[in-house]
């Protein structure tokens, strides 16, 4: 009877775990083909400073399948991180973002920011590929900011170290993501040739009801400023958060409270420039 039981049991589970790994299977043969089938889009959020004039903004990738409908980065991106799919998709967003901040004036987009995932960091040829790209659009370099996080230092915080100064050689900014959710170590950041520290969402949401968060915000900006790297405050929603961040020398900022995540032609707009926008191939 027990083993009855058992083998029903497993004969309920193994189907769950089949359909689970065809559904992935079946994500990432449809994220093959999404690049193609033109599925694929960048939305740029801004990032302003504390008179809200816009300094930056980051690239946030989108995919809309044609059946699934929106299918959100956190589920994609790590489906493309399981192979060097990640190296395909996120070497179109960088040729897009060149190509975005070719067509726009550095007085109108100063800087733009892209997420580059440890896989794809780890590859030998990423730096070289990415100066091919700046290059080929005539880019200044200095206007690009690419965004790692923590977990780039898995395997070896060295090997990342190196990586990072070949791309700082290359005259591109560091931005290290998502700061304080990962395995963090303060003694890394000294290291590490990075320019900025973007303050996770997770830690801006209670800032004003959770002590321990703001107690972390608060070290988090006195240790930037010691350490001269500019902060970026992510998830800001309402004023209240605005303003205690500003009063702890917060000096950029990202969230729903300013902009959301907006498509090139409403980004075109709100940077009052008319863009030529490539029809689609
Ligand atoms: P992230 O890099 O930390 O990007 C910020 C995320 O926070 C974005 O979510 C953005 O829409 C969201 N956000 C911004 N302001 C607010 C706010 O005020 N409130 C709330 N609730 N959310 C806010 P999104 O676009 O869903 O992206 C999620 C994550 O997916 C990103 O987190 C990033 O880690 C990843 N991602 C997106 N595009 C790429 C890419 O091209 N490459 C890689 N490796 N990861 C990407
Ligand atoms: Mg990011
Ligand atoms: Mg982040
Ligand atoms: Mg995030």
């Amino acid at each position: 009877q027990a083993k009855a039981q058992g083998r029903a049991r497993i004969c309920h589970f193994e189907p769950a775990m089949q359909a689970r790994v065809a559904w992935r299977l079946e994500m990432e043969q449809a994220l093959r083909r999404a690049l193609l089938a033109g599925e694929l889009a960048l939305h740029y959020q801004p990032q302003v400073d504390e008179r809200e004039r816009l300094v930056g903004v980051e690239a946030l990738l989108r995919w809309t399948h044609p059946d699934h409908g929106v299918v959100s980065p956190g589920v994609f991106i790590a489906i493309a991180e399981e192979s060097d799919l990640i190296v395909e998709l996120e070497t179109w967003v960088l040729d897009s973002c060149c190509a975005l901040l070719a067509r726009q004036s550095e007085a109108c987009l100063p800087r733009l920011s892209v997420n580059i995932s440890a896989r794809h960091f780890a590859q030998p040829e990423f730096v070289e590929t990415l100066m091919r790209l700046l290059e080929a659009h005539r880019v200044d370099p200095g206007r690009l900011t690419v965004e790692l996080t923590e977990s780039i230092m898995i395997d070896s915080l060295d090997a990342a170290a190196e990586r990072m100064r070949a791309l700082k050689a290359l005259g591109a900014r560091i931005a290290l993501d998502d700061f304080g959710t990962g395995f963090s170590s303060l003694s890394y950041l000294k290291r590490l040739p990075l320019d900025e520290l973007k303050i996770d969402r997770s830690f801006v949401s209670d800032i004003e009801t959770d002590a321990s968060d703001a107690a972390i915000v608060e070290t988090v900006l006195a240790m930037a400023r010691h350490l001269k790297l500019a902060v970026v405050a992510e998830g800001v929603e309402n004023a209240a958060q605005l303003t205690f961040l500003a009063a702890r020398g917060c000096r950029c900022f990202q969230g729903f409270h300013f902009h959301r995540p907006m498509p090139e032609p409403a980004l075109a707009r709100l940077l009052g420039e008319r863009v030529q926008v490539p029809p689609s191939a």
